[in-house]
């Protein structure tokens, strides 16, 4: 099963998605904890990619296309995944369609967290990681409306796409995932 997963930051995708990739046997690769970890170890995408996360703007497209085509490669990757901030960007989207041929999977699916701001900002705040300041997120929130919800409408026209509030209870949207995934049929289908 190969799965996107979508939604503002603070929507609960790293969670969600730890618990999918567990329940289905599919590797979960987050790009944002990729981007950390390059971070901590202070390599060469660490440098590049550190003040850009910190003032919540994204890493470029070129540099986080290579990295998700290196992931999603690989002989662990092929039996399925989640993937948890990518794309994050048209041309992304565009570009992961392109490699997901090439690489001969079919049959993506989309998972989309919807969620109130306030409730956003909430949670963010909470967490209090060093790109959850109150000026990084304002910027975030602007950068994820701008960017990264047109990517929503984008597999609206070619996949299954699934709408879930992410409001209420970790184990049970998860349960409403799976459900959806295993049996509803395309939003967008006749
Ligand atoms: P959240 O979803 O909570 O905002 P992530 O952990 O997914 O956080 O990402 C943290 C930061 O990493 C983003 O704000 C951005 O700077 C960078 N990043 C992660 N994924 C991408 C991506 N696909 N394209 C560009 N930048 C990214």
């Amino acid at each position: 099963m190969y799965l996107i997963i979508l939604g503002p930051p603070g929507a609960g995708k790293g969670t969600q998605s730890v618990l999918l990739a567990k329940l289905l046997s599919i590797k979960h690769l987050s790009t944002g904890e990729i981007l950390r970890k390059a971070v901590t170890e202070g390599t060469e995408l660490g440098l590049k990619a550190k003040a850009v996360m910190d003032a919540g703007n994204l890493v470029s497209d070129d540099i986080m296309i290579g990295i998700i085509r290196d992931a999603i490669s690989t002989d662990d990757a092929k039996n399925g995944f989640i993937l948890d901030g990518f794309p994050r960007t048209l041309k992304q989207a565009v570009e992961l369609d392109k490699i997901m041929i090439e690489l001969g999977y079919e049959g993506l699916k989309v998972i989309n967290i919807t969620i109130d701001d306030d409730e956003l900002v909430r949670r963010m705040i909470g967490r209090g990681r060093v790109d959850d300041s109150a000026e990084t997120i304002k910027n975030r929130l602007s950068v994820y409306k701008g960017q990264t919800a047109p990517v929503r409408e984008h597999y609206m026209q070619k996949s299954a796409v699934f709408d879930i509030y992410g409001i209420g209870n970790i184990n049970d949207i998860n349960n409403e995932i799976v459900a959806l995934l295993k049996g509803k049929k395309f939003k967008n289908q006749d």
